[in-house]
């Protein structure tokens, strides 16, 4: 399943979402549940959920995901009111997830603000334990991350610690994103079997619910987290490309979160999405180094 993600916004909502994911020829997507960088959201009665998963039942759409928005940090230690604020966000999260659909919730770990790695992680552990009930239907993916600031979750060590904690952690799942990986010091350019090898001395290759599949502005181990467009990166297009073809990951919803392209147009800089065209380049095995030609000729005509 090959996707990227998608707006979530206007009076389409929902419904725009998929719409949207069709129009890319993707067969997944992942969605925030409004602004990713903010946490107003409309209820669920406004969100045209069932138009939404008419069209996903029509158009053969069987699985997406759902990401969090950034600004929950269940590593905060420091700020009591905005670890609890995360905490009841999640859980909302959770629910929305479910209604629309999903059986993942994609989740970034956690930053641990300066109060260092092991106090970040008992946060992180305390937080999820009070989002998760044995009833509990969504899955949390946590993301593997770049490192940048003071991010957990940049090593499979540290994301192991966080399940080893938690209660009820058949409800975990990973997110893998090849950029974060990348950034992170992981060789995923030139021995992703060797990467792989590394996470399952932690993890059986089941619990990756969802990758994320970006190339890195970076050199491995810069611990940046800048996404590049599909073989523009240090990653590049073989090594993606061949990711979107491995069996174990047939099953997986594999998303671009690739940036926007800019282009000039009536004097004023606008951006593109590219995924339409990273998604038949993908699929069709053969690097365009012509995209960003393509793309802007596609939006302007
Ligand atoms: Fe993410
Ligand atoms: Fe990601
Ligand atoms: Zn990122």
């Amino acid at each position: 399943m090959l996707g990227s993600h998608v707006g979530l916004s206007g009076k389409d909502q929902f419904l725009g979402s998929v719409k949207e994911a069709l129009s890319y020829g993707a067969d997944t997507f992942m969605v925030y549940t409004g602004a990713p960088q903010n946490t107003i959201r409309k209820s669920l009665s406004d969100m045209k959920i069932p138009e939404a998963k008419a069209l996903m039942a029509e158009s053969g759409i069987k699985e997406f995901v759902v990401h969090a928005p950034y600004i929950i940090n269940l590593g905060n230690t420091v700020k009591p009111e905005s670890f609890q604020f995360s905490v009841e966000f999640l859980r909302e999260e959770l629910r929305r997830t479910s209604e629309m659909g999903s059986r993942t919730l994609v989740l970034h770990p956690g930053a641990h603000v300066g109060e260092g790695e092991d106090a970040g992680i008992t946060q992180i552990i305390r937080g999820i334990n009070e989002t998760l009930d044995p009833d509990t239907e969504t899955h949390i993916a946590l993301e593997t991350m770049a490192g940048k600031g003071s991010e957990l979750g940049k090593t499979f060590e540290q994301l192991a610690r966080i399940y080893d904690g938690v209660i009820h952690n058949n409800k975990l799942r990973l997110c893998i994103d090849t950029c974060h990986l990348n950034d992170a010091g992981y060789n995923v350019k030139g021995d992703f079997e060797g990467v792989l090898a590394e996470l399952e001395r932690y993890f059986p290759i089941n619990q990756i619910a969802c990758i994320h599949l970006n190339d890195s502005k970076n050199e491995q181990g810069a611990a940046k987290d800048r996404h590049e467009n599909i073989g523009f990166g240090s990653i590049g297009f073989d090594r993606l490309c061949a990711i979107t073809r491995m069996k174990e990951f047939a099953d997986t919803p594999i998303i671009l979160e690739t940036p926007y392209m800019s282009a000039e147009e009536g004097g004023k800089d606008r951006t593109y999405p590219p995924y339409r065209e990273e998604i038949a380049m993908l699929r069709a095995g053969v690097f365009d180094p012509e995209l960003h030609k393509k793309v802007v000729a596609y939006y302007k005509k």
